[in-house]
């Protein structure tokens, strides 16, 4: 009965795991848990949709709320991913400690692109990391990822100055002239910050629509899906924008 309740939540990519004979069903103690012994396969990333991808990612993020993540089997996906990856997603997001984008979405060795940088702003060398995740290497998604409490987008906000990091918050900075807000617009004020943040996200998209005509194209043809999100890091919830 749990197994059959545990194959109802899955996504359909785990469900390919899943029947696929590659994910091992344990009971510790009362509550049942999976264990995947091998990273995603080409088969599995290719079996699914941009939307798919998409759901899989909030499905993960839910077991991490829930505190029933996978039992991912590190070793065995280091092994089964030696020869070859077939990532599902690229996610841009934060270097904040507190938002490790494989853990908040319970993935494994072998499964996302990761792209970090603080306030997960878009450059020329970030572009090209996406196109290579995207055209080259066959992820689905382009997943922005901002958070919430953003060290960076504050820092923006109150115009920090800082050796090269002074370049980066200028990034932001349009964020903060286009965030509409009622109230105490500094960097105090977390319900600005996190406003700006979000506004932040849809400036990035915007930039990465703009300025990849290869990302603009898959896109355009549904290979791809091109989808900005909030991560809370109170509640542990991510939720698209
Ligand atoms: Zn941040």
């Amino acid at each position: 009965m749990c197994k059959n309740n545990y194959k109802m939540d899955l996504s359909k990519r785990n469900l390919l795991k899943y029947s696929g004979g590659i994910a091992a069903l344990s009971i510790v103690g009362s509550i049942p848990s999976i264990t995947y012994a091998a990273s995603l396969s080409k088969e599995e990333r290719d079996g699914m949709t941009p939307d798919d991808v998409v759901n899989s990612l909030l499905e993960g993020n839910k077991r991490f709320i829930s505190n029933k993540t996978l039992n991912h089997d590190y070793r065995a996906q280091k092994l089964s991913s030696q020869h070859g990856q077939f990532p599902s997603a690229v996610i841009l997001s934060c270097i904040d400690s507190r938002a490790p984008a494989e853990i908040i979405l319970d993935s494994g060795i072998g499964e996302l692109f990761n792209s970090r940088v603080a306030g997960n702003i878009s450059n020329d060398d970030i572009l090209g990391s996406m196109e290579f995740a995207c055209a080259a290497a066959g992820a689905k998604v382009v997943f922005v990822m901002g958070h919430t409490k953003c060290g960076a987008v504050k820092g923006a906000i109150a115009n920090v100055e800082l050796g090269n990091l002074t370049g980066l918050l200028d990034k932001i900075k349009p964020a903060i002239k286009k965030t509409t807000f009622v109230g105490n617009r500094t960097a105090e004020n977390y319900d600005f910050v996190d406003a700006v943040a979000k506004t932040n996200v849809q400036l990035v998209i915007d930039d990465i629509r703009k300025n990849s005509p290869t990302l603009r194209k898959l896109e355009n043809e549904g290979r791809i899906k091109i989808v900005g999100a909030m991560y809370d890091i109170s509640n542990g919830k991510v939720s698209l924008i």
